[in-house]
């Protein structure tokens, strides 16, 4: 007996839908990846990737983790970040975070249990980093709202430390690395302007 069959049939509606305007999409995936931007987002279901941007499939090379966390310590996104730059030879880094995500607002709770906590200690840093402007503001759903994005610039400065992105960044080849964040509520993203580096539009 299958198991979940609403998804695999699911699935054969797709691949017909993707062949019906374009027989040969797959066969065209199959020959070349040659994407142009990597997204780092969070795990969250509420924020699929290609979707929101409407990118197809290969068209974007893709990580995700709770709270979208870049830790240099990470081999999990180092060797996506490193494939992305040094192999795909993408343009564009885009650390996407969103409002309202569950791992940030771990951040202002009690210690959980391990593995999570430990992977949510590193929000609780940049909580702490920016604990005055945090306080200073006038609810938690103000703090909340404001640590998303904290985080996401926080990640962006991250990515710019890591090797491949130093490495390419001193051989001269083109590579920016954007802070953006997703608003649940309108599905509208946000550029936090926090943009470093320099690649074609
Ligand atoms: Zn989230």
């Amino acid at each position: 007996m299958r198991l979940l069959p609403q998804l695999f049939a699911n699935n054969r509606a797709w691949a017909a839908q993707q062949t019906r305007g374009d027989p040969q999409f797959f066969e065209r995936l199959c020959a070349i990846q040659r994407p142009d931007h990597l997204w780092i987002g969070c795990a969250d279901s509420r924020v699929p990737a290609n979707e929101i941007v409407g990118l197809a499939p290969g068209e974007l090379f893709v990580h995700r983790n709770v709270a979208n966390i870049v830790r240099p310590d990470d081999r999990n996104c180092l060797s996506v970040v490193q494939y992305a730059v040094d192999v795909l030879r993408i343009s564009h880094i885009i650390v996407c975070g969103h409002y309202r995500c569950g791992g940030i607002q771990a951040a202002f709770g009690p210690a959980t249990t391990e593995p999570l906590e430990g992977w949510i200690a590193h929000v609780r840093a940049v909580r702490a980093a920016h604990a005055a402007e945090l306080d200073a503001l006038p609810d938690d759903a103000a703090r909340w709202q404001r640590l998303c994005e904290l985080n996401v610039t926080a990640q962006v400065r991250i990515v710019c430390g890591l090797a491949p992105v130093v490495q390419a960044w001193e051989r001269g080849q083109p590579l920016a690395v954007h802070g953006w964040i997703y608003d649940l509520k309108d599905g509208l993203l946000r550029d936090l302007e926090v943009s470093v580096g320099t690649a074609p539009a």
